[in-house]
Parts: C-alpha cells; structure tokens; sequence
C-alpha cells in the first residue's frame, strides 16, 4: 500500500454467510482480522466475530436490538465517520451483502462520501439454508432456474426492516413472481407466507407444488418444515416455526427426502447438540471446529489460559546448547509455540536440533512439530499419556544421557522420575503454566437449566480448573447434581481418572486419545442414545 493511504480508513463490505462459520470467506476472514472496528448485525454467528482482534470495537447495529435502533441513516453515518477517523471498518453482514443486505446503500454512501470500500461477498441464506436442508435449489430433473424474492417489500419509501403484514402484496406484479423460475425462493418471508402461497395459486402454481421453510439454515438449531402451496401455512403454525427462515417453492424441495444430511440425526448425531468445551482456548479451535462442522452448538469455556513463563534464560541456554542432549521431549502442543519463539529470538532454525532425538506425547503434538518447526518426531507413542510414553521408549540405554524436557510447571512427576529411573539426566523446565479462568455464568445458567447435553474434557487441568470453578459458585452442590446428568466425556483414561477423583464417572473415555477420538465417541455414544 502506499504511504500517502496508510492512514486512510476503509470500510469492508463483508458477507459473513448464513450462520455456520465455517462458511465465512477466506477473503472476509482475512479483512476482519485486520479490522479495527465491527459493525455487525443480528444473523451473524458469534464465531465469526472472534476472528476480528480483540482489541477491535464491535458495534452491534442488529434490528432487534433491545436498547436502540439505529436507521440506515444513521448505520451509513457511523460507517463513514469512523473510516473517515482512519479505521479500518468490517462491516458485516449475514449472507451476501448485496442480497437484500442493503449493502448497495451502504456502498452508495461510502461513494459519495469519498470513503473507499472494498465488498466481500457471502454465501447467501437464499441457496445455503435450502442446501443445508439437502435442497438444491437447481437440478437437471427438476429444476433448471431459481429466483430470490423478497418476503416483504418495503412499501414506506425507506424503511424495509419494519414489517407490515400484507406488504407482500404491494405493487407487486405476481402474475409474473409465480412463473419467474421453476424454484421460487423467499427471504423474510415467514410473516407474508399466506399471503404468498395465495397468489401464486391463484396466478397458476399447483397447489400441491412442494414447498419448505428453512429456519436457522446452517445454525445447530435448524428446522425444517415442508408441506404443499395448500398445506404449509397450517403446518407451520402447528411446528410454530417463526423468522428467519428461507421459503422454497419447487419441486426440487422433494429433493430432501434423498438428500437431507445436516440435520440427519442418522447421518450427524452429534446435530443440535449443545456441547461445553472446556480447553484452554489456544488449544480449542480444532475439537470446536469439528463438533461445529457436525452440526452441534458448542459453547467454550476456556477453564485455563495458558500463559507463557516470562523467565526464557534456562530455555534459551537449553537450546542454545541441544547438541549436548540426546533427547527432547515435547509433552504437549503448547511447547511448539514457546520453543518456536524462542529460536527465532535466538536466531536459530530446526538445525538446531539436527543431534537430538525428539519425541512427541501425541500425534497432535507431533503435528505441531512438523507444521510450526518443520521436525518430524523420531518417537510418537500410541497413546498420548506419559506412562505410554515411557513404557514404549525406544532407547533401551539412556544411563547418561540428558534429556529436556520443557514443560508446563505443574505437570506430573511421572515423566522425568521413570526417565531418570532409566539413568537419564533429565533437565526440566517449566516454559509456561496454566492459569484458572472464571465460568461464565451463561455455562452455569445452561448446566442448571439442563441444556447442556455433553461436556469434553482433554487435560485433567480441566476437569480441576471447571471443578474449582463450580466450587466457587454459591450453588454448587446443585451444579454438581446437574452434572451428573450430562455426558461426561474424557480424552484418555488420565482425564477419566481425575473426574473420578472428583467423584463422578466419565460417560465417555475415547479409545483414541486424540480430538478426533473424542468426536469419534461423542458421535458413537449419541447415535446410540437417541
Ligand atoms: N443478506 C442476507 C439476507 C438478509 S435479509 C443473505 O444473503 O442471506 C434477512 C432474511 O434472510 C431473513 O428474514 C431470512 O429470510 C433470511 N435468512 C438469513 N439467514 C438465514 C438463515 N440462517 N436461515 C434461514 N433464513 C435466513
């Protein structure tokens, strides 16, 4: 960029897709982690905001807020005022901002404000919801065109969010709406639907043409109702389906019968479920992303945050000298980071472990190795505990050898006392510790109100740090009661010990002692349940 822009604000138009925020764009990802500021609406999933800096203000500007309601006026102004400040603005959008999303005022305004704007466009609800309900929206035997129809059209001269029964019907031409394209797609359209459905039978479509709401399409709590042009009006009220939710028109909608996959609880079991996962939040990511990708609605609790010791000097002289050890132990994915950092402030690489033989705890761990330093691990045992670890080393001389181990500072004893059983020198040195982080009381509300159905637990710190956490609320006794009803689910058998000591009995110890393993057994344990 040049210089002379540096410093000039900027507002990107980003589509955040329809609710899962696995379908946000590279692209939209990429500019809302350097936004500085986020204007953002109601359909946008909370994960896709984590992506944006935390130091980055986030502006609701939702229609359903409960304090205030701010005009488009009034969202284009506050666009242009903070850009024209030199910020960098993320505005974000559900689904494409172009697609009823009013982007295209936003653009406008930003235009004639001399503002510059980039646009990112989305995945829009009105083909995303109907293919997460295993509708598409075309196909060669059904369907060779499709159509996006607004539910609702603003019928005041400024205001389109503001619903007004009947707007449907407006200035419409419906004679020429019905027959647009075999597949008629309706956004905010839930309000208006007996109205819909009686024009396009009355301007020619068949009553029994199918069709289907989609609400919450993409989000765990997904629901799909279908029906008839003559039915779907009443089995809507019965099922009590509401906004927001997509309406297709078409004969495609019979599509789902073969195709349903998201909320197929034969195919996804793990669809709908609420799930607590307690991690620490640097580790999380990858155990989320695959319980979301199954559908399920997780919450994180962070129970520890892994902070990095601020003493570096027996770490840095430890690799500074490497050669002199004949092994490196690396006992967890959080050491990679550390020890990462620290040969790059040592001006050191991967060569400098070109004489020392690395094991890794798990494939998780040796995972870490290979992508952040490049190292394949010499040793991975079968399963990520250090009694495995140990009872599988490779090396049956170790007398005299040294050995480092860099480490948590409150790790187990077990490691460095059976290493020097074996006659090694073993160097431990603690490089980062875990630090217990409060429970929210949204997690405690969800446990007594009994919507949680499973919780993970991937270190034994967890289970201490969530049990400490529960004991430090006034009702814990009921918590504790509340948990026993919830899926307990443990990554190995050293986590399914430590919720025994605490007195409850894991549901679930995975077989495989990885994330994977986990979501392997949750998605077992529930396919047998329901
Ligand atoms: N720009 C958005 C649409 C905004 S209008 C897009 O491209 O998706 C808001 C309407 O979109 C809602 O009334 C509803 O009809 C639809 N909608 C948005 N997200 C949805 C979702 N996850 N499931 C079903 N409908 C959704």
């Amino acid at each position: 960029m040049l210089e002379a822009e540096e410093n000039q604000g900027v507002v990107y138009l980003i589509g955040a897709g329809p609710g899962d925020p696995g379908l946000l764009t590279l692209r939209g990802r990429e500019l809302l982690m350097q936004a500085d500021i986020v204007v953002y609406d109601r359909l946008v999933h909370p994960a896709v905001l984590d992506y944006a800096r935390s130091e980055a203000l986030r502006i609701y500007v939702g229609k359903a807020s409960a304090r205030h309601t701010l005009t488009q006026e009034e969202i284009n102004a506050l666009l242009i005022r903070h850009a024209q400040e030199g910020k960098r603005v993320a505005r974000l959008k559900g689904g494409d901002p172009f697609v009823f999303g009013r982007g295209g005022e936003e653009a406008e305004a930003c235009r004639a404000a001399g503002v510059p704007y980039i646009v990112v466009p989305g995945i829009t609800s009105a083909i995303a919801a109907p293919a997460y309900a295993g509708i598409p929206v075309t196909h060669r035997d059904a369907a060779s065109s499709f159509c996006v129809i607004t539910g609702h059209e603003r019928d005041d001269g400024k205001e389109s969010g503001r619903r007004t029964t009947g707007s449907a019907e407006g200035r419409r031409d419906w004679a020429r709406l019905a027959h647009a394209a075999d597949t008629l797609i309706f956004l905010m359209g839930v309000e208006a639907l007996p109205e819909i459905v009686a024009r396009l039978q009355e301007h020619g479509r068949d009553p029994q043409t199918p069709v289907a709401l989609v609400q919450w399409g993409t989000w765990p709590q997904q629901r799909v109702v279908s029906g008839t042009l003559a039915d779907i009006v009443d089995r809507i009220r019965e099922a009590g389906l509401g906004p927001p939710a997509v309406c297709v028109v078409g004969e495609v909608v019979r599509l789902r019968e073969r195709l349903r996959w998201f909320d197929d609880p034969q195919r996804q079991p793990l669809f709908g479920k609420r799930i607590l996962v307690t991690r620490a939040r640097e580790q999380a990511s990858s155990l989320v992303e695959l319980l979301r990708i199954r559908g399920a609605e997780v919450l994180e609790y962070p129970t520890i945050r892994i902070e990095r010791l601020k003493d570096t000097n027996e770490l840095d002289k430890a690799l500074q000298s490497l050669n002199g050890y004949a092994w490196i132990v690396i006992t967890s994915v959080n050491t990679v980071p550390v020890i990462a950092e620290r040969l790059e402030a040592l001006q050191l690489d991967a060569r400098a472990f070109s004489m020392t033989k690395v094991a890794a705890i798990g494939p998780a761990t040796a995972n870490a190795l290979r992508e952040k330093l490049g190292i394949r691990a010499d040793f991975v045992p079968t399963e990520a505990v250090a009694e495995a670890l140990i009872d599988q080393w490779p090396d049956s001389e170790m007398r005299g050898k040294r050995v480092l181990l860099p480490r948590a500072r409150e790790a187990r004893e077990v490691l460095p006392e059976r290493l020097r059983a074996m006659g090694a020198i073993v160097d431990v040195i603690p490089v980062y510790e875990t630090v217990a982080v409060e429970l929210a009381e949204a997690v405690v509300e969800n446990l007594m109100t009994g919507s949680i159905d499973a919780i993970t637990f991937t270190a034994s710190s967890t289970v201490k740090n969530l049990m400490q956490a529960l004991s430090r609320g006034a009702d814990d006794l009921e918590v504790r009661a509340r948990l026993r009803s919830v899926c307990l689910a443990a990554i190995g058998p050293v986590t399914g010990q430590t919720l025994k000591e605490y007195g409850f009995e894991p549901t679930i110890v995975a077989e495989e002692h990885t994330i994977a393993g986990l979501v392997k057994a949750l998605e077992s344990y529930f396919a047998q349940r329901d």
